[in-house]
């Protein structure tokens, strides 16, 4: 152990200097949450140790931060080999928001170390992660509206369109589009305040302000800034007051012409639980939904993956099979991907088909069973005996509308498919037709105990 860290000396130096990279890479209210709380306190030959106050800021800072502190400091010192980042010694763990549970809590209110170490911005916002930029998104069919409209949110000087409303399913990216606007915004024009958070954190930070009556400083917070993000908006849905709190804050930032951008997992007419008058707000500015992957998107996020990680070899062969077989979203996709590379590093097997087949039979054993929209069709026109173009005619005879009205319900039922896509599946219905149908199957259920148990029969053939 040297004693580097004590005294001005060239290793702090460096550390200033590194912090300075992180501070310009990750912007202001990541760097005061996470980064500047690091403390250098051994260079010793191969290894660096550096430590933070609390066992949860080390996990994360682990998590989201070590490879590219890694990374610069290598640039120091090119024979590092290790840099562990540990708690402080007999630093006192204190209590961190929500999630930290093992930490010893102290009497009087705590104090979450946002406040702590942040500026009244970086209190607030969530840190973003550093790969999920507008350069590593895959452009393609189904997520090229809310691409392009997240570009121009994020450069145009101008507010576009308020707001900004990005939905699609579980794993598509959104939040990944959400942290490119933001490091955008942060990277070009530095002077604009962004904001971004998940719903849940909104709905926490207001939680809090309101016991600590703090309401006055939480307000002035969320109003001050030039852009504002939303992340899964739909937690926020039934709860009553932060509902109220959150169209406030919506309104008075759209009546003073700032940027408010939201993401959700289905679009703002659909928000059940949520205000009528909320809803229909934030349905007013661009509402740009991502749908499910297609495979040649699919591939491309392998493709680029991979090129990205520029470490490993994977064989076309293999990026085609798992772009074809795992089709539910991406984060699955980039999982498979990795436990067969990870596998393959660890044993030392190349990668063939055949062994992705093997490491990821439990994977691709759920996405074999997941239903599809024509499964469905197939099976309700079968059952009604009508023929399968009447799921995507226009014809409204009763003896055909109602089987298709069946197929569409059971499609929100047993999909995860949004209304808009269950409506172009169905010869390019609208959704609102969808909705109708959804609400129609359920109230006839409700009242007709035989085509209640239609349906349930149709349901239990159709997932098998
Ligand atoms: P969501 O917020 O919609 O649930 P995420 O944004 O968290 O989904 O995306 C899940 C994962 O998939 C992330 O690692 C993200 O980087 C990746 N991902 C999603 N879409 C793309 C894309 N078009 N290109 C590259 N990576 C993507
Ligand atoms: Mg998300």
């Amino acid at each position: 152990m040297s004693d580097d860290a004590r005294t001005p000396s060239p290793s702090q130096t460096q550390w200033d200097r590194i912090r300075g990279s992180l501070r310009s890479e990750f912007g202001d209210a990541a760097f005061n949450s996470w980064l500047k709380p690091l403390t250098l306190t051994a260079i010793d030959n191969d290894r660096i140790t550096m430590t933070v106050p609390t066992r949860f800021m080390r996990d994360w800072v682990r998590s989201h931060y070590a490879d590219r502190i890694h990374a610069l400091w290598r640039g120091v010192y090119p024979d590092l080999r290790s840099l562990d980042i540990q708690i402080t010694p007999h630093g006192r763990e204190r209590v961190i928001g929500p999630h930290n549970h093992d930490s010893e809590k102290p009497k009087s209110p705590p104090k979450e170390p946002l406040a702590q170490y942040g500026t009244p911005l970086g209190d607030v916002g969530a840190p973003l992660d550093p790969r999920f930029t507008f350069d590593n998104f895959v452009v393609g069919k189904p997520n090229e509206l809310a691409y392009a409209a997240a570009r121009r949110a994020a450069s145009s000087v101008e507010v576009p369109f308020n707001p900004l409303f990005i939905y699609g399913g579980v794993g598509l990216g959104k939040t990944h589009l959400m942290h490119a606007i933001a490091a955008d915004i942060r990277a070009h024009r530095p002077e604009r305040k962004v904001i971004y958070l998940s719903a849940e954190k909104f709905m926490y930070q207001f939680v809090r302000a309101l016991r600590f009556k703090d309401v006055m400083a939480f307000k002035h917070q969320f109003r001050s800034v030039d852009v504002l993000m939303i992340d899964d908006v739909q937690f926020i849905s039934g709860k009553d007051s932060t509902q109220e709190e959150f169209f406030h804050t919506f309104n008075a930032l759209v009546d003073q012409n700032r940027q408010v951008i939201i993401s959700g997992d289905r679009s703002p007419s659909d928000l059940d639980g949520m205000e009528e008058r909320l809803r229909s707000r934030l349905g007013w500015g661009l509402v740009a939904d991502i749908h499910a992957t297609d495979y040649e998107l699919r591939l491309g996020i392998l493709q680029s993956k991979i090129e990205l990680s520029n470490s490993v070899d994977v064989p076309q062969r293999v990026l085609e099979f798992l772009a074809h077989r795992i089709s539910s979203n991406v984060r699955e996709l980039e999982g498979a991907l990795n436990r067969v590379v990870a596998y393959s590093t660890l044993v030392g097997r190349s990668i063939t088909v055949e062994m992705a087949h093997e490491i990821l039979s439990d994977l691709l054993r759920a996405n074999d069973r997941r239903v599809t929209i024509e499964d469905i069709q197939k099976r309700v026109a079968a059952h009604y005996n009508i023929r399968l173009a009447d799921m995507h005619s226009a014809r409204r005879a009763r003896s055909v509308a109602r089987p298709r009205q069946v197929a569409m319900f059971l499609a929100k039922q047993l999909t995860s498919r949004s209304l808009p896509e269950i409506g172009r599946k169905f010869g390019g219905r609208d959704h609102t037709t969808v909705m109708h149908a959804v609400r129609k199957v359920e109230q006839l259920c409700s009242e007709d105990a035989s085509l209640a148990e239609d349906v349930e029969l149709l349901r239990r053939t159709i997932e098998g």
